[in-house]
């Protein structure tokens, strides 16, 4: 019987839309929602503020993770950082998706690496991670009370976030930190100079 390799196997690094060197907490448009879980653990900062929380070892540790991370999601709603809010989205989910895999199979392997990655047999996992991968799933619930699905058009326009929540730089030529404004919407990663004067000083 022909099988499907797992992705992971010939999986492009170059053309993948999210990358491990972007701050998108100061370029949030270079953010991308996608499907599912995607950048979910490559877009820093909040690969590194969110994963710390993410654990699902057993129920309890399931259940203070879950409420951490949901508390750190209803942060980044509060502070207009909708990278934040998705990116904790996408760790609650994956929190369920992870923890089923883990129950359904031994050590969470899915693949035979040794065996030209053959599905391995279900039903040989830990029973303690469905509970669990049902605590992440709650997170549905909470979402949908709130009225929440990740906006990809939200994200990057920049549209009601206070000033003080805006993406800034610092000027290259000055040093002076400068905040993002509607005129650099479409440039805001190539910007350089707080202002025209600044720009002009460059060559000197
Ligand atoms: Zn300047």
């Amino acid at each position: 019987m022909a099988h499907t390799k797992p992705t992971y196997l010939n999986f492009d690094d170059k053309n993948y839309a999210w990358k491990p060197d972007i701050d998108y907490r100061v370029e949030p448009f270079t953010y991308r929602v996608g499907k599912g879980e995607q950048g979910v653990l490559i877009c820093e900062p909040y690969k590194t503020e969110i994963g710390q929380y993410w654990r699902f070892k057993t129920k309890e540790i399931a259940d203070k993770s879950s409420k951490k991370i949901y508390a750190l999601f209803m942060k980044y709603v509060k502070d207009d950082d909708f990278v934040g809010a998705d990116m904790a989205r996408k760790y609650l989910q994956m929190g369920y998706t992870r923890a089923r895999r883990y129950a359904n199979y031994k050590g969470g392997k899915k693949y035979d690496a040794n065996n030209n990655y053959a599905m391995l047999e279900k039903g040989t996992g830990d029973l303690e991670k469905a509970a669990s991968a049902d605590i992440f799933t709650n997170i549905g619930s909470w979402l949908k009370r709130m009225n929440y699905t990740p906006n990809a058009k939200r994200i990057g326009k920049m549209k009601g976030v206070k000033k003080e929540n805006l993406p800034h730089k610092l000027c290259v030529t000055c040093g002076r930190p400068f905040t993002w404004r509607k005129k650099w919407e479409k440039v805001w990663q190539e910007v350089k100079y707080c202002s025209e004067k600044c720009k002009r000083q460059k060559t000197k």
